[in-house]
């Protein structure tokens, strides 16, 4: 039987006189993120995409990615029938068996776009709930309460059938590319690629930066944040990633300032670096993963001396979750298996032993004296490594 993908769109339904332009951005991100996947006809009309797919067997590769597109809220397949009661209520009796097995309560509900077909939406309700309360004598017909609810879409083209039970939920936000630029401060841990994916889930494009520490941090450890990104690619369709030689920095706070304000000085000119990076690339923010209270240098008088060094505005997703939460989208966003792989990252290897929490800018300022911050700055913006990163 011919099956087809409905998606629908969410907010952009609230974007009045703007609405084509978000649809079309939609269109865009859909295709693209299809285009090496199946071969697929795509169009949109009443706040729904309709995807074809040439081979069948990809249907379930097609879905899977949809369901990774932000500005989408629901998808689902459903079987194509000709504009015909009778074809409607065979494929719907076909399709659906496995649905409506002996108990199950159910309803029908249908919607007529196309005014010409001559039953209206209770019309149709009648002749298929009918029909298949016939076919299927050991199913109950529900209005209130249904296991399934069988809806009916007679549309343009054709005429739909599916269960809202097989419905599955889309990303929900807005479409990339509706949104500006900002650049995600990207570790190896578990917070940051959440914070990402909700910065990117309201429409923003995303470059990602990360610092690393060779040879304090291995090979191992750059191919897993490159693997991060590309987890994040595949609701971005593409990230640049900019890698920064950090060792030479943290090698001179450790021998020129005090242990207890390494982490802080060492944040410090990961902003700073970041926003030159971001600045380069017409970013409009930096977002970081961070989250109040859950290690010293989140408390708010770091994170005070941390963001002073940048003009650009800060976004911090994440600064009024737990980690349970944040672990939970981690999962939910198939993050958190990569990010718990035990490679170390360059904060962990030049830890103090005693973080200071509460620090006061004037006298972090006063430790920054002792390095000729421009110049440190300037070589890591030198050895920068650009790499584009797709979906995996
Ligand atoms: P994460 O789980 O994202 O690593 P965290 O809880 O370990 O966060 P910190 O190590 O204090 O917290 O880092 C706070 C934020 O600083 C991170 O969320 C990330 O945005 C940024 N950051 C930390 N280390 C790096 C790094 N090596 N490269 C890029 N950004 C980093
Ligand atoms: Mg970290």
């Amino acid at each position: 039987m011919k099956e087809i993908i409905l998606a629908k769109y969410g907010e952009i339904i609230l974007k009045g006189g703007n609405r084509a332009k978000f649809e079309s951005m939609l269109m865009t991100n859909i295709k693209n993120s299809l285009r090496n996947v199946a071969e697929t006809s795509i169009r949109l009309a009443q706040a729904t995409v309709y995807v074809e797919v040439e081979d069948g067997d990809k249907i379930d590769l097609v879905v899977e990615r949809l369901s990774k597109i932000f500005g989408l809220v629901a998808i689902t397949k459903a079987a194509v029938c000709e504009k015909d009661i009778d074809d409607i209520r065979e494929k719907a009796k076909e399709y659906l068996a496995k649905d409506l097995t002996p108990g199950k309560k159910f309803k029908v509900e249908a919607k007529r776009s196309d005014k010409s077909f001559p039953l209206n939406s209770p019309q149709i309700c009648m002749e298929v709930g009918g029909w298949l309360d016939d076919e299927f004598p050991e199913i109950i017909v529900d209005v209130h309460n249904p296991d399934v609810t069988v809806r009916v879409e007679v549309r343009d083209f054709a005429a739909y059938v599916y269960a809202d039970e097989n419905k599955i939920q889309g990303q929900g936000g807005m479409p990339i590319g509706s949104g500006n630029k900002a650049t995600l401060l990207l570790s190896g841990g578990i917070d940051s690629p959440v914070a990402g994916h909700m910065i990117s889930k309201r429409g923003v494009e995303i470059d990602a930066v990360n610092f690393f520490s060779f040879p304090y941090t291995s090979e191992r450890a750059k191919e897993k944040v490159i693997k991060l990104a590309s987890i994040l690619a595949q609701y971005t369709s593409k990230i640049n990633l900019y890698i920064v030689p950090f060792t030479e920095i943290q090698l001179q706070i450790r021998d020129k300032c005090p242990e207890e304000q390494m982490t802080l000085i060492m944040r410090r000119f990961m902003m700073r670096i970041a926003e030159r990076i971001a600045v380069q690339n017409k970013s409009k923010a930096l977002i970081t993963g961070e989250s109040v209270g859950q290690v010293a240098s989140q408390t708010l008088a770091a994170l005070d001396v941390t963001n002073a060094v940048v003009d650009m505005p800060i976004l911090q997703p994440l600064i009024g979750m737990d980690k349970l939460e944040i672990t939970d989208r981690s999962v939910a966003i198939g993050a958190y298996e990569t990010s718990i792989l035990p490679y170390e990252d360059c904060c962990t290897v030049f830890t103090p032993k005693h973080p200071t929490t509460n620090p006061k800018r004037e006298n972090i300022e006063k430790s920054e004296k002792h390095l000729d911050i421009e110049k440190l700055i300037e070589e890591a913006l030198a050895g920068v490594e650009k790499i584009e990163v797709y979906p995996e």
